[in-house]
């Protein structure tokens, strides 16, 4: 791939481009070789002019908070963008309604959601991604899912043609949407109802408590690995796991890859482990819950390769 045009782009907000630059403190589960070509944007003038230049050349992968995605232990080979500082503003448009840029984290919109006695965002207070990353997750938790508040998308394509796209066009699914898989989002406008600070808070903290008690934390995961398989069986899929496999002795199997025994669903990085055993224990597990259950799992976590 023909790179020194690249070098050339004349960015006006700073953004940074880097070559071979390392990916495995950019995720959760600190893992992953390099990135051939990575952006940081900073602005959508860098990003927009940016993306006319690489002209979709090659490979293409978009970087939120990394709390989702398993990288592969070899270079990437392609481009990375990243969104920064222009991207992490959050306002209030009029009384319930909250426009916030794509790299600001959920957990900060339910924060600013709450002072502004907005009720609706307390379940962003449990996903630690991105307001990017959760709008092409439809992320969700305890009942409620990003579908439940979008009013509307503003996102831009790998051409650089920018748009807004009401949510009334858009189709949400468990943990994806039917939006083309060239966009990146830049912003997301959502709706909320008025409601008073304190009891917002007791919301949070009663999801931030329930979530403290279910899942593991403080630790190198991606979250639930396999997307439960509702359509195949009414079962959460960590019960599917425990069925089907001795976690501790699987945990002895794969390196540093292991599955938290709080929660079976969710892959852990002990301390060195590469995307290969990651990817190892994942097969493991998807084949032994397909022999005894006849259950294909899904992933839901994101590789790239
Ligand atoms: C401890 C833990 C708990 C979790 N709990 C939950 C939970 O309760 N519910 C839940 O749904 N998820 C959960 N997750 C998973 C994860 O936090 C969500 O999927 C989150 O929405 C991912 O956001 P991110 O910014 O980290 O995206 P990344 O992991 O960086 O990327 C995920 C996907 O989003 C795409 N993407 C990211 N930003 C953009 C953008 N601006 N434009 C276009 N595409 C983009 C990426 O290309 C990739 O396909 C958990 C993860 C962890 C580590």
């Amino acid at each position: 791939m023909k790179l020194e045009d690249l070098e050339k782009v004349k960015f006006s907000d700073n953004s940074k481009l880097k070559f071979d630059y390392e990916l495995s403190n950019l995720n959760w589960f600190n893992i992953g070789g390099k990135s051939k070509i990575y952006l940081l944007a900073n602005s959508l003038r860098d990003l927009s002019k940016f993306l006319k230049q690489y002209n979709r050349r090659g490979k293409l992968f978009i970087l939120g908070a990394g709390s989702n995605v398993l990288f592969d232990d070899n270079t990437f080979d392609g481009l990375i963008i990243k969104l920064g500082k222009n991207f992490n503003n959050i306002s209030k448009l009029n009384e319930n309604l909250i426009i916030s840029g794509s790299s600001c984290l959920d957990k900060k919109v339910s924060e600013f959601a709450m002072e502004n006695e907005i009720e609706g965002f307390e379940f962003l207070s449990c996903i630690p991604g991105s307001i990017g990353g959760g709008i092409k997750m439809n992320a969700g938790c305890y009942g409620k899912e990003f579908k439940d508040i979008i009013v509307s998308v503003q996102a831009i394509d790998f051409l650089g043609n920018v748009s807004t796209i009401p949510s009334s066009k858009i189709t949400f699914n468990y943990r994806s949407t039917n939006l083309p898989k060239d966009l990146i989002y830049l912003s997301g406008t959502f709706k909320g109802s008025l409601s008073t600070k304190e009891k917002i808070k007791i919301g949070i903290d009663n999801l931030k408590n329930k979530k403290q008690l279910s899942q593991p934390f403080r630790v190198k995961t991606g979250g639930s690995t396999f997307k439960n398989p509702i359509d195949q069986t009414d079962k959460k899929v960590w019960k599917l796991i425990k069925e089907s496999i001795d976690i501790k002795e699987t945990n002895k199997m794969f390196g540093d890859a292991m599955l938290s025994e709080k929660h079976c669903n969710f892959m852990i990085n002990k301390d060195k482990a590469s995307s290969k055993d990651m990817k190892n224990l994942i097969n493991f597990i998807k084949e032994k819950v397909y022999n005894k259950t006849g259950v294909n799992l899904e992933l839901e976590i994101v590789l790239t390769s």
